[in-house]
C-alpha cells in the first residue's frame, strides 16, 4: 500500500489475565454499557468480537478472553491484537496466569494497559498491585514508568469510560492504519458449524473492504460470502478494516487464527484452497505406520514412539483448546503428547489423511466422522475415538500411556 492509501483504523483489543480476575465481566460490562445505549437493539448476539464507540473513536474487542486464544492465533501467525488489557484483581494480585499473560503479550510486542479490577472490594489494594506489576517492568506512569493503569470495577461499571479513553490514547500513539480500498483480507477469530446455516466464521478485517458476494479463501475453506452479520446481529453489505463480522457461505469452517483473503473470483478462491489442501497432503507423504491407543504402551516400551501425535476435532473451538491443553499436559519423560491439529466440525477425510501420515490418533469430541472419513480410517488403520466427556478422553490417553487401557 502507498502511504496515501492508508486511512486510520480502530484498535483491536484483547483481554487477558488470571482466572476469576474479571475478564468476562469486563468484556460484558463494556459491551453492555457502551452498546445497548443508543444503538438499536444493542449487541444481541455474540460473534466473537464487538465494536464500541468511545467519543469519536471506535474500539474493537475480541470477545474470547484469555491468552489461550491469544496464543493460538499467534501460533498460526495471526497477530490481530493492537493492545492487550491485562486484568488484575485489586483484592488478589499477580498470579501465575497474570505472569503468563505478561510473557505472551511481551513476546508479541503488543502494548499493555493494566486494568486493576474489583476496586469496589473492601480489601482492594491498588498500590500493592502497582508494586507487583513494577516487578515485571510494568511501571505506572506516575512512578516514572510508561505503563498505563486504569482502575475499574467491571461489576459496577465503574472506570469503564476512563479505560476506553486510555485505550484510545495508546492507540493514537500507534497510528494504526489500513487501506480500505483493496480486496479484503484478515483473520478468522472463531468458527463453527451451524446446523441451519452451515459453516459460520467470525472474521476480523485487517485490510480492504469485505463485501457480500466476494469470493474468499481461508485455509482449505473457500466460497462466496452469502451473508454478513455484524456484532449487533444486523445483516450488512460491506465491512471496513478492524470490523468484526460473521460470514456465511464457506465450504467448511476454517480454523481460528487462519487468515482469509478475497480473490478475484470463485475459481481463484477455490484454487487457492485446493493448493493449501494439496500442500497439507504432501506434508503427509512422509508416511509412518499407524499408532493406536491399544498398543501405545508396548510401542513406548519398545522405543518405537517418542511423540504421541493427536488430532482433535470438536463441536466448538473452546473444547478443542481445552482438550489440547489437557492432553499436552500428559507428556512425560518417555512420551511427548503433541496435538498436531485441532478443528471444529465433523472428522473428515483430511483429518484421517493427516492422522495416517503423521501416525496420529484422532479424538472427536461431540462430533462424528463423515462416511468417507470412517471408511478411510478403517482402511488406513487410523485409531479414531469419539467422546462426549472431555475427562474420558484424557483418561483414556493417560491409561494408554501407562498400559492400563481396558
Ligand atoms: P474471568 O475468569 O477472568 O473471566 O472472571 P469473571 O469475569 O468470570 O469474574 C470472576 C468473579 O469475579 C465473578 O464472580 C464476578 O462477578 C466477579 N467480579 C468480576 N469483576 C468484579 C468487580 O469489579 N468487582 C467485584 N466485586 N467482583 C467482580
Ligand atoms: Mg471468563
Amino acid at each position: 500500500d502507498k502511504p496515501e492509501d492508508l486511512k486510520p483504523r480502530s484498535p483491536v483489543v484483547t483481554v487477558l489475565g488470571h482466572v476469576d480476575h474479571g475478564k468476562t465481566t469486563l468484556l460484558d460490562s463494556i459491551r453492555n454499557t457502551k452498546v445497548t445505549t443508543g444503538e438499536a437493539g444493542g449487541i444481541t448476539q455474540h460473534i466473537g468480537a464487538y465494536q464500541v464507540r468511545a467519543n469519536e473513536n471506535k474500539i474493537t474487542f475480541i470477545d474470547t478472553p484469555g491468552h489461550a486464544a491469544f496464543t493460538a492465533m499467534r501460533a498460526r501467525g495471526a497477530q490481530v491484537t493492537d493492545i492487550a488489557i491485562l486484568v488484575v484483581a485489586a483484592d488478589d494480585g499477580v498470579m501465575p496466569q497474570t505472569v503468563e499473560a505478561i510473557n505472551h503479550v511481551k513476546a508479541a510486542g503488543v502494548p499493555i494497559i493494566v486494568a486493576v479490577n474489583k476496586i469496589d472490594r473492601p480489601t482492594a489494594n491498588v498500590d500493592k498491585i502497582k508494586q507487583e506489576m513494577a516487578n515485571y517492568n510494568l511501571v505506572p506512569e506516575e512512578w516514572g514508568g510508561d505503563t498505563v493503569f486504569a482502575e475499574v470495577s467491571a461489576l459496577k461499571g465503574e472506570g469503564i469510560d476512563n479505560l476506553l479513553e486510555m485505550i484510545v490514547l495508546v492507540s493514537e500513539m500507534q497510528e494504526l492504519k489500513a487501506n480500505p480500498n483493496a480486496l479484503a483480507s484478515g483473520t478468522v477469530i472463531e468458527s463453527k458449524l451451524d446446523k441451519g446455516r452451515g459453516p459460520v466464521a467470525t472474521v476480523l478485517i485487517r485490510r480492504g473492504t469485505l463485501h457480500v458476494g466476494d469470493s474468499i479463501a481461508s485455509g482449505t475453506a473457500y466460497g462466496k460470502v452469502r451473508a454478513m452479520i455484524n456484532d449487533k446481529g444486523k445483516n450488512i453489505k460491506k465491512a471496513k478494516p478492524s470490523t468484526p463480522v460473521e460470514i456465511l457461505g464457506l465450504s467448511e469452517a476454517p480454523q481460528a487464527g487462519e487468515s482469509f483473503r478475497v480473490m478475484e473470483n470463485d475459481k481463484t478462491a477455490r484454487n487457492l484452497a485446493q493448493q493449501k489442501l494439496n500442500k497439507d497432503k504432501n506434508e503427509l507423504m512422509q508416511n509412518n505406520s499407524a499408532v493406536s491407543l491399544d498398543d501405545l504402551f508396548k510401542s513406548i516400551q519398545e522405543g518405537e514412539i517418542k511423540d504421541l501425535n493427536i488430532i482433535v476435532k470438536a463441536d466448538v473451538q473452546g473444547s478443542c483448546e481445552a482438550i489440547k491443553h489437557s492432553l499436552e499436559k500428559l507428556s512425560d519423560e518417555k512420551v511427548n503428547v503433541k496435538v498436531i491439529h485441532t478443528g471444529v466440525g465433523a472428522v473428515n477425510e483430511n483429518d484421517v489423511m493427516l492422522a495416517s501420515a503423521s501416525s496420529a490418533i484422532i479424538i472427536g469430541f461431540n462430533v462424528r466422522p463423515d462416511t468417507s472419513a470412517q471408511k478411510t480410517a478403517k482402511k488406513d488403520g487410523v485409531d479414531l475415538r469419539l467422546y462426549r466427556i472431555i475427562y474420558d478422553a484424557i483418561e483414556d490417553v493417560k491409561k494408554a500411556m501407562q498400559g492400563l487401557l481396558e
